[in-house]
């Protein structure tokens, strides 16, 4: 059954692409899907609002120093990958030769395809959950005390992706070699509580998924696994029949087609938040503020 959803799942894909002037297709790739640098941006871009706005939420992970700041929002991003961990052609599975293609075909056929199993809330409370679980593994280090092992060691290929998918830098070594400098910083400069971590890998996975909901291609149901199809007469509603698809599927289509115009737009509009996010966070460091909170 999950096979056969995935091939519907694909079809408007295909036609889609086949049916859009070549001009607006801004990247080349044999299906449309959200580009890797937008998902990571965009998860980036959460956890900075977030820790903005954090003071409101009354949350006792606040303050988080600029170090906290700084390495949740590359985790985060790094997190906003996660879910396309199910194709064999997203930034993930290029980061080790081989052995990424076939850990992602391998989560792909698991979760049932791509934008299946692993684009839902279930797949990110799971996800989350493991994060929780990996943030309370802490070692005792001479010198810097007690320190955050499991998330410095997930920041590694975390921040790999994140680096790699906004292109900072061309190659997957210099990736992994960046991975590890963050790794590092997380261990030594981490917050001292362990909540930020599974914060912000559960951040990035629902970030994802909202990225995607966002496009006309949209996301499985919140109930996943359990997949509910529209009645007839919803199905033959214009508007209503975009946003609960014939195949089950939700979206919210204000980006258009994965690849299109409007969402390299948006991702523009989040980088350069993420830019002022991260000039704020720097100047604070400072002991200045700047004039726009
Ligand atoms: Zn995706």
């Amino acid at each position: 059954m999950q096979r056969a959803g995935a091939e519907r799942a694909r079809v408007p894909l295909t036609r889609s692409s086949a049916a859009r002037p070549a001009g607006l297709r801004l990247t080349p790739r044999d299906d449309a899907d959200v580009m890797g640098i937008n998902h990571a941006t965009s998860g980036a871009a959460v956890w900075l609002a977030t820790t903005a706005a954090l003071p409101m939420l009354g949350t006792d992970i606040y303050p988080l120093d600029p170090a906290g700041a700084l390495s949740g929002s590359l985790v985060c991003a790094g997190a906003a990958l996660l879910p396309d961990a199910d194709h064999h052609s997203a930034t993930i599975a290029h980061s080790v030769p081989l052995l990424g293609g076939v850990v992602t075909g391998e989560i792909g056929s698991l979760s049932g395809g791509h934008r299946h199993g692993a684009h839902t809330l279930l797949a990110a409370a799971l996800v989350t959950a493991a994060a929780v679980a990996l943030g309370r593994i802490l070692t005792p280090v001479p010198l810097l005390g007690t320190v955050a092992l499991g998330p410095a060691i997930a920041t590694v290929p975390l921040v790999c992706f994140a680096v790699k998918a906004r292109d900072f830098v061309s190659n997957w070594a210099t990736a992994w070699l960046l991975g590890l400098v963050a790794g590092l910083l997380v261990l030594i400069f981490s917050p001292d509580s362990t909540i930020w971590f599974p914060i912000a890998i559960g951040l990035g996975f629902v970030a994802h998924i909202a990225g995607d909901l966002l496009t006309v291609e949209g996301v499985p149901a919140p109930t996943w696994p359990i997949q509910v199809k529209p009645p007839r007469t919803w199905r033959r509603t214009p508007i209503l029949n975009h946003l609960w698809k014939r195949n089950g599927y939700f979206s919210l289509p204000l980006l258009g087609h994965a690849g299109s115009i409007r969402e390299h737009a948006f991702g523009v509009l989040l980088g350069l938040y993420c830019i002022y996010g991260f000039a704020e966070v720097v100047m604070r460091a400072a002991g200045l503020h700047l004039a726009i909170a």
